[in-house]
């Protein structure tokens, strides 16, 4: 999908795919012959309840499951274990979703069910990328908004690119402030690098969000 970045798209062997709600994560695991857990790594589901497979977004970083899952081959059998956690879609019609990098898995599968659902409302997702190459699911979040215009994406980069026409540096409060009005109305969801995702939650509160109207999942 990006330089260092796979999406891949398990079917369950037999049966269903396991029920599971936008923003859950999973446990991956990577098995040897016998089918014993090598290594297991959680990682957001970024399929929505109603795609026919579970799809994760993930960054190849050669780590003890990064470094396998490249070798994988298709039609490779892992384990995947019961879908959980707590930054879950509360089918809320004013939200806003934060992220950078592939903390975008979640926000993807949120938004897809929000436009396969035909919600209506609103609902703002920014995202951030190094440069354009690095944008995930770039068509898609296009697509996206065309399906259901309660759904902006603004994407911004942080690294210099020609021929780049949208916003560019790191996101912050002024930027939130002009695209989301009144951000405290909003149930935010953020997702990403640890660091950038505190950073945002400061914003967000300083722009009158209570805390517990932001979910927030960290990671690396
Ligand atoms: C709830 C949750 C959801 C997540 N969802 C996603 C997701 O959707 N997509 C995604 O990409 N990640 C996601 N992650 C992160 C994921 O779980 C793993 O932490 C990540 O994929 C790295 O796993 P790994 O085993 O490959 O790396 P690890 O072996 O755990 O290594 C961690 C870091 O150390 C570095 N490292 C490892 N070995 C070496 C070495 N020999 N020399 C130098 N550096 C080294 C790696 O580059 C890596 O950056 C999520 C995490 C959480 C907690």
């Amino acid at each position: 999908m990006a330089p260092d970045v796979n999406v891949y798209r398990f079917e369950p062997l037999e049966g269903e795919v396991p029920d599971y709600r936008p923003g859950h994560f999973a446990f991956l695991h990577l098995l040897d012959e016998q089918g014993n857990t090598v290594v297991k790594r959680p990682y957001s589901i970024a399929s929505s309840p109603d795609m026919p497979y579970l799809e994760f977004c993930i960054k190849l970083v050669g780590g003890e499951l990064t470094g396998r899952l490249e070798k994988l081959e298709q039609g490779g059998v892992v384990g995947i274990g019961r879908p959980g956690g707590h930054m879950t879609y509360g089918e809320e019609e004013r939200s806003g979703f934060i992220a950078g990098g592939t903390g975008i898995s979640p926000i993807i599968s949120m938004l897809r069910h929000i436009a396969a659902q035909g919600k209506k409302g609103d609902f703002i997702f920014f995202y951030s990328a190094r440069r354009k190459e690095n944008i995930l699911y770039h068509e898609e979040l296009k697509r996206l908004q065309q399906k259901n215009p309660s759904i902006r994406v603004l994407v911004t980069l942080t690294r210099e690119e020609r021929q780049w026409g949208g916003l560019t540096g790191r996101l912050c409060k002024v930027i939130i402030e002009k695209y989301a009005e009144n951000a405290g109305q909003y149930r935010w969801y953020l997702c990403g690098p640890t660091g950038m995702i505190k950073a945002m939650k400061n914003c967000l509160v300083e722009l009158g969000t209570g805390p517990s109207s932001i979910r927030m999942e960290g990671w690396g």
